[in-house]
């Protein structure tokens, strides 16, 4: 199937509050035009170095997604245009992405990655670590920064009951964040999570952003 025909499956399949993020990872230009002129605006990188080329020669209404792991170092070359940041994790980082956001005069959104599987490999936040960023005066201090909410990985397993259930827990950590922290801001309403192989578990889960990339442009080479 084509990369359009899979997109159109994908929007037939996914409920209307479920955004499609097309992860176009390693793939080229024309592949990412195949989807632009079938109307797809989302798009997820995982490389800062391919996220600020592809921008500088795509559409410019493309919104495009970092969802992988950031380095503060790096900020400053997706902060001019970033959309959405999926996969913060430490509170070193939020502040270099709040100086870079006020540097470019915005509000860079991001998600905070919460640590769900149980495998070693996986970056993110325990609950307890979440807590204690929101909840610290440097956080509270950063004006150029809006969190929306929260972002997530699952085991690289084929137990569905496990991936389930580490989806569970996410969708907990931000219901429990939206009825407390994020009681009184109507725009913490995201939860990032399921993939090509994972994204109907996912929004069963209540995910509200999946990030599909082989599934759209078929499998990756390295
Ligand atoms: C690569 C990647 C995806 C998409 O993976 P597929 O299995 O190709 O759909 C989603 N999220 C993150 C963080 C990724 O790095």
């Amino acid at each position: 199937m084509g990369i359009v025909k899979k997109l159109q499956s994908l929007y037939q399949e996914l409920p209307a509050h479920v955004t499609l993020v097309a992860v176009s990872k390693t793939k080229p230009d024309e592949m990412i035009m195949e989807a632009y002129h079938a109307g797809h605006r989302d798009f997820g990188e995982n490389k800062v170095q391919d996220l600020a080329a592809k921008q500088e020669r795509l559409p410019a209404d493309i919104r495009w997604h970092m969802i992988g792991h950031l380095q503060s170092n790096k900020v400053k070359y997706i902060a001019p245009f970033v959309h959405l940041i999926h996969g913060v994790d430490s509170l070193k980082l939020l502040g270099i992405i709040n100086k870079e956001a006020i540097r470019n005069n915005r509000i860079i959104d991001c998600l905070l990655q919460v640590r769900i599987a149980k495998e070693e490999t996986k970056f993110g936040l325990t609950e307890e670590e979440l807590m204690q960023l929101l909840q610290s005066d440097s956080f509270r201090e950063m004006k150029n920064i809006r969190i929306r909410g929260v972002m997530g990985m699952a085991t690289y397993t084929e137990n569905s009951d496990q991936i389930r259930e580490e989806f569970r827990l996410l969708k907990r950590i931000f219901e429990m964040l939206r009825g407390s922290l994020f009681s009184e801001q109507p725009f913490f309403d995201q939860l990032s999570c399921g993939m090509s192989g994972d994204y109907r578990l996912a929004i069963e889960e209540g995910s509200t952003m999946v990030r599909i990339g082989s599934l759209i442009f078929g499998a990756r080479n390295y």
